[in-house]
Parts: structure tokens; C-alpha cells; sequence
């Protein structure tokens, strides 16, 4: 009954439309069918939060469900389905661009009940989770038997798999260990229809037919919603050990990162921080950090003995490279401060200065690594002629770099500049060879440059999506599907006031919602102040 064609017909309108109410209301009566009072929400707080992830964007959904099964999540999407009804799977909500803000409403669907370790198969390589189960969380049972899913976000304490599959997640382990597309060996996703399909294997080895699990990685919930993940298991290193190198100059240290790379090593990480991070952690945090142009920390793991040899290779070339002052070390109390000194730059970053936020706007991109060192002197150089402040870090291994932008958030120019260094920056990756995003994925800040990247397989993008989703219910008006500017559905009410927020997706009558009103905020949002 509830995706009979008349039904369709009925709720023809998005519920999430103004004077839409009596059809919202209908579909959160089927909604409570579903999963009952208890696991589902519409309380404007609820709302409110939900209406966040660790993006600068912000948008309220309709209503919160919370499926406990793959038998639900399929009767939610064929309801969403046969009404046109947006839907948003989420995780823990740490995505960095927007992924999970309901740009046009509707269904907020939280995976987090689904979080059971099914199946831990050490003799078969592979283990069986749902969704929601916590990357940490994972980690400490396969640590027990000797071995991890070494893929190692920033967010690991929070992120879900089921967030990291889909925006194939990754972290500083990723040049010795691969990101997590290289450990998805199977899955079972809701199709945007209900239909509940099983992609991929249990085998290591797979040729059989399309490789559907690899079209879900990075698929940002826009193509269905996966409920049950199987991943190749890697096994844990023995020893490992950390050299932290100090330059006094930028351009050293990203040399130091290539000529790492250059030899017959394979470090595990390698994390470079710039004077802005080093300065902002010695500050927030007291860490002590040696207070140079540029740090670099390497680390290296395997055999003890091999650890051993590496660690005196890697100081070696690290002073070949400029490097100032050098400390190596395998005790496990110092690598963990060191890596809590990098952990920390983001928090840290924002609390800078009194009147500046820390934002993600050119967070995550990678480039050759061969250029990193061009890279780090140009997001300076570029950050000095707009007159904002950028931190520059990264998984420099790999060529994945991080800038976080300090912006005044109720300051119209600041954000102006702000977005134009953005622009250059990513102007300067793709000019060498990168992309816009190595980790975090596209959603809506990435989305206007990963236009420019991508230019010539766009249109293959929305094929795709238009054959599995006509009804564009999944995650509406993400990656190719937005228009507008990164500065929008801003979560800083000041500046949106001033009329910043820029034109981006369309109300349901039809109009922008600029024109709507610049005061759109405070209707969406009645709880921003
Ligand atoms: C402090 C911090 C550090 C970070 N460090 C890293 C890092 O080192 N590397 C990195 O890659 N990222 C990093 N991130 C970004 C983020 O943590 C990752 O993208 C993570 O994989 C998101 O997981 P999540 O569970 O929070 O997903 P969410 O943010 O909830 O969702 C992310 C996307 O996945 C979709 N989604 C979620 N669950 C499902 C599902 N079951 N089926 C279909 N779609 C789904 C959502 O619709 C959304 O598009 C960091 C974020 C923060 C805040």
C-alpha cells in the first residue's frame, strides 16, 4: 500500500514544502508504522541538531528516524520513494562538507542502532559489520587477534564504517595502507527503490560482473544506503616508532616528505605541520613543539629490527633535508604525545584568536607527492596576498594535504576573502596535477571546484544517478547536483543576516532561496538566536 501509484499521486509535493503540512504528517504517521514513537523524532531541538554535521553548512530535516534493521531502512526508502520524500542516511555526522546536511529536508536517517560486529573471520581475512559500528570500536576487538582496519580517519573515536565507505575515508596511514576502498570486499545496500541488493563477496578475490561496491565508495548517500559491510582485515605491525623532524623553512620539510618517498622506504605516516598549526598547539594545547617554519612527523612500523634500521634512515635523510633539530623515538608514551600534539591542530586552530572560527573549506586535497613542497609555499603565499590565515597540515605521505581557514564569521569581507584563496588554492592543486579532495569528499564545498576537476565525467555522474534514483530522493542536491557557491546554508547566523548566503537550491515553489528572502535562516532555523 504504501507505494501504490495512488499513494504516489497523493504525496506528489516534497512534505518538506511550506503549506505541505497534512502530507508531512501523513508520512510521519506511516514513518511511526515503521519504526514506532521511540526511534524516530520531529522535536524542533532534535531537529536542530540534526540539522549539523562538522561543516560550516546547516539546514533542519523534517523529521529523525532511526531504522534498527535492513527490512526497516527498505521500508523507509520505499515510502520516501513513493512520496518524493528526501532522504539523508547519516553516521556520526563528522563529515567536513555538508554531506549530511538535509539540504532540501525531509528524512533524516541515522544508522547509528545498526552497530553490531556480526562477524570476525581471522582464518578468512575478513570481518562482517553493520554500518554503524564505530571505527575505534572495531578496531579494539580486531586488535585482540593481532590484527586492524588500518585506514586510521582523525575521526576514528566517532566516524562509523558505514560514513567512511561511502566518502572512502582514509587517514595518515594511508600511503603504506590504502584507504578504505581497498578493504571493501562486499556490501548490502538499500537501493534507492527499497530493493535490497548484495554487492561484492566474502573472497579477497572477486571478477564477478560490475563492481558495484566500488560505484557505493564515495557515493555520499546519494545512490542508496548500505546496511551491512564486509572488510578485508589487515594484520597489525609489530613495532613501530616516530622521528620528529624540525626545518626552518616550509619548502624543507615538504623536500623531506619527498625524499622519504624517494627511497626504497615505506613510512607509515608522515604528518607535516606549518608555523600556524605548531604556533596555534604550543598555545592552546602547551605542547611544547619545537617553534619552527615547519615540522614533520615519520613514522615508521613493521619488524622491530626493520623499525630499528628505518627510524636511522629516515633522521638521516630528514637532516640531508634541512631539518634543524631531529628526535627519535619507539617509546610508545612519546609517539602518542606527538601524535596528540597533531591531533590537536584542529581544535586548536579554533582558538586561535578571539574573533576567528577555524573553517573547512580547502580541507583535504592531495597532489603529487613530488609536489607538496610547491604546494605548501603556494597555499602560504596565497593566504598572505588575501589577507586570511591558514593553517597548512597533512598526510603529506600521500600528497593529502590540509588547510583550515581562520574567518571572522559574521564578517561579510573576511568570508569573501576567505572563499576567494579557496579558489586559488584549488586552482593551484589541479594546476599540479591533484584534486580538490583526497579524503573527505565533495557534498556541497567541494562541489563547485570538483565541477572544474571532473568536468568531462559529470554528466556520466548524473547518468548514473538518474538510472538508480529518478526520483532524486537520495541526499538531493549534493556533488554535481548543487549550483550554488560554498558560502551558503552557513551555519553563522551573523553574516547570513547580512544577506551573505548565497543562492544554492531551489524552495519547492520554485524560487531561490535568495530571493526568498536573504532572511531565510531565521525561517528555516527558528532556533538560531
Ligand atoms: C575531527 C575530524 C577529523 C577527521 N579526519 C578525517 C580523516 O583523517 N580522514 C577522513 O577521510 N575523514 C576525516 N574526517 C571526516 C569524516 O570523519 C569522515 O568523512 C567519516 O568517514 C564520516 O563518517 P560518519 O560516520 O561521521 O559519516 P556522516 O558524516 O554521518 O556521513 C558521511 C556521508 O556518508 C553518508 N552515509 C553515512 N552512513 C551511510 C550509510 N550507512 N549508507 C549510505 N550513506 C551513508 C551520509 O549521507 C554522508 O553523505 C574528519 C572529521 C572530523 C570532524
Amino acid at each position: 500500500m504504501r507505494s501504490s501509484p495512488e499513494r504516489e499521486n497523493d504525496f506528489i509535493e516534497p512534505p518538506s514544502c511550506p503549506g505541505g503540512g497534512p502530507m508531512k504528517q501523513r508520512v510521519i504517521d506511516e514513518l511511526e508504522k515503521i519504526v514506532g514513537k521511540e526511534r524516530m523524532s520531529t522535536k524542533i531541538a532534535d531537529l536542530y541538531v540534526y540539522g549539523f554535521d562538522a561543516s560550516i553548512h546547516h539546514k533542519n530535516p523534517d523529521v529523525i528516524v532511526k531504522p534498527a534493521n535492513a527490512r526497516e531502512v527498505s521500508e523507509i526508502v520505499k515510502l520516501a520513494n513513493a512520496t518524493r520524500t528526501p532522504v539523508v542516511p547519516r553516521g556520526a555526522g563528522t563529515a567536513m562538507c555538508g554531506h549530511t546536511v538535509p539540504l532540501k529536508g525531509g528524512i533524516i536517517m541515522d544508522m547509528t542502532l545498526m552497530n553490531k560486529i556480526k562477524e570476525v573471520r581471522v582464518e578468512d581475512l575478513y570481518c562482517v559489520v553493520e554500518p554503524g559500528v564505530i571505527y575505534d570500536k572495531l578496531n579494539a576487538v580486531l586488535g585482540k587477534k593481532g590484527f586492524w582496519f588500518p585506514t586510521t580517519p582523525g575521526s576514528g573515536e566517532a566516524c562509523t564504517i558505514g560514513g567512511m565507505v561511502v566518502t572512502n575515508a582514509s587517514g595518515m596511514r594511508a600511503i603504506k595502507y590504502g584507504a578504505t576502498r581497498d578493504y571493501v570486499l562486499g556490501l548490502e545496500v538499500v537501493m534507492p527503490t527499497g530493493e535490497i541488493i548484495h554487492t561484492g563477496t566474502r573472497t579477497l578475490k572477486n571478477s564477478s560482473g560490475y563492481q558495484i561496491d566500488r560505484l557505493m565508495v564515495g557515493s555520499e548517500g546519494t545512490l542508496g544506503i548500505v546496511t551491512e559491510i564486509t572488510l578485508k582485515l589487515a594484520f597489525k605491525p609489530k613495532a613501530s616508532a616516530m622521528t620528529l623532524a624540525a626545518f626552518n623553512s616550509l619548502q624543507d620539510a615538504g623536500r623531506c616528505v619527498s625524499n622519504i618517498i624517494a627511497r626504497p622506504l615505506m613510512p607509515s605516516a608522515i604528518e607535516l605541520m606549518d608555523s600556524v598549526c605548531i604556533k596555534a598547539v604550543n598555545k592552546c594545547m602547551n605542547v611544547g613543539l619545537p617553534d619552527v617554519a615547519a615540522i614533520c612527523m615519520i613514522e615508521v612500523d613493521g619488524h622491530p629490527t626493520a623499525v630499528e634500521e628505518e627510524l636511522k634512515i629516515v633522521e638521516e635523510i630528514a637532516r640531508q633535508s634541512g631539518a634543524v633539530h631531529t628526535e627519535a623515538s619507539s617509546d610508545k608514551k612519546k609517539i602518542d604525545y606527538w601524535t596528540y600534539a597533531r591531533k590537536a591542530i584542529m581544535p586548536a586552530l579554533s582558538r586561535y584568536g578571539e574573533k576567528f572560527v577555524s573553517v573547512a573549506l580547502a580541507d583535504d586535497m592531495s597532489v603529487p607527492i613530488s609536489k607538496i613542497p610547491e604546494a605548501v609555499v603556494a597555499f602560504q603565499k596565497i593566504a598572505e596576498q588575501n589577507g586570511v590565515i591558514v593553517g597548512t597540515y597533512g598526510h603529506s605521505a600521500d600528497g593529502n594535504l590540509h588547510t583550515k581557514m581562520l574567518v571572522e564569521p559574521g564578517s561579510d569581507d573576511s568570508w569573501r576573502r576567505g572563499e576567494k584563496a579557496v579558489g586559488e588554492i584549488y586552482d593551484k592543486v589541479l594546476e599540479l596535477g591533484g584534486t580538490v579532495t583526497g579524503e573527505h569528499g565533495v557534498s556541497i564545498t567541494k562541489a563547485p571546484y570538483m565541477k572544474k576537476e571532473r568536468a568531462d565525467s559529470l554528466e556520466t555522474m548524473r547518468r548514473i544517478k538518474k538510472a538508480l534514483d529518478p526520483k532524486n530522493i537520495m541526499n538531493p542536491g549534493k556533488i554535481f547536483d548543487w549550483d550554488g557557491n560554498i558560502i551558503a546554508h552557513l551555519r553563522y547566523p551573523a553574516f547570513c543576516e547580512s544577506g551573505g548566503c548565497m543562492p544554492s537550491v531551489k524552495t519547492c515553489e520554485g524560487q531561490d532561496e535568495q530571493s526568498a528572502g536573504g532572511k531565510q535562516r531565521r525561517d528555516i532555523d527558528p532556533l538560531v538566536p
